[in-house]
């Protein structure tokens, strides 16, 4: 992949680095948040640790996958970033469907194909030395899934075989720009702008679901979306709650 030809095509503005293999590009980022003064757009070609939320893991490669991290400073401290993951979820729906791929989304940051997650989002963030927030926003997504690394997971995983076609550096170009306008407009309006786009995608619409923490389950009811500040909706027995996403899972109940 190539930087100049991402930062070419893209309308974003935003500054790209490409490198051939990196542990985690949120890492790298996060490392180098202090110093920087604009929007940085990593790319790893090869991401041989990549990191999921609470230290799980994100198995990708280099013929197989796209991974790549954003970071983008913010005013205001983390809390007003609560439903940042959510909106990223929406403008990787919106773009990809605009490419051919129709997604979901699972709360609260999950992009799937069928049912299968294609897509994750992890978002860390880093108080900037003259205030504000750094947000790093990593992105790992699927573009073809072999049955052995769908066996390593040990549970389903979705590719899009589809934008495997596409040239690399058009695709990211494509991400960024999206990504770019979303965060932008959640600068502007928070997560309120994003709601009801990201209902409209929403894959457990209706179905009985459980909330776990650490495996043990602590909630559950029919799930009814999302709130205008990205808390899921829980209609219990008791009546409709919602939930903060925290390090909490969500799955269909069998
Ligand atoms: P869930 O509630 O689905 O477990 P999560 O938000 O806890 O999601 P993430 O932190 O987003 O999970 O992602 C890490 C998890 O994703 C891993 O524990 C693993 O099960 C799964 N995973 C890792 N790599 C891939 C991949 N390439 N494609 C799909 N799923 C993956």
């Amino acid at each position: 992949m190539n930087a100049d030809r991402i930062a070419s095509l893209s309308h974003a503005g935003v500054r790209v680095e490409v490198v051939p293999e990196t542990g985690s590009t949120n890492a790298d980022l996060l490392a180098r948040a202090a110093q920087l003064s604009e929007p940085l757009l990593l790319v790893a070609e090869h991401q041989s640790a990549g990191r999921g939320r609470a230290g799980r893991s994100w198995l990708s490669s280099s013929e197989n996958s796209l991974t790549f991290s954003l970071a983008w400073k913010f005013d205001g401290g983390p809390s007003a970033l609560a439903g940042l993951p959510l909106a990223i979820g929406v403008a990787l729906g919106d773009a990809l469907a605009a490419l051919g791929v129709q997604v979901q989304l699972k709360w609260p940051n999950d992009v799937l194909k069928d049912g299968a997650k294609l897509a994750g989002i992890l978002i860390e963030t880093q108080s900037a030395p003259n205030g504000g927030t750094w947000a790093v926003i990593g992105i790992g997504l699927n573009l073809i899934m072999p049955d052995e690394v769908e066996a390593r997971l040990g549970r389903s995983a979705a590719g899009a075989p589809w934008l495997a076609r596409m040239e690399r550096d058009v695709l990211m170009a494509a991400l960024l720009d999206a990504l770019a306008d979303a965060l932008r407009l959640f600068a502007r309006q928070g997560f309120a702008a994003f709601s009801a786009r990201w209902n409209l995608r929403h894959a457990w619409q209706g179905q009985l679901v459980v909330i776990l923490d650490n495996g043990q389950v602590l909630q559950e009811g029919l799930a009814a979306g999302v709130d205008d500040t990205g808390r899921l909706l829980l209609d219990t027995v008791e009546g409709r709650t919602t939930v903060l996403a925290g390090d909490v899972s969500l799955r269909v109940k069998e």
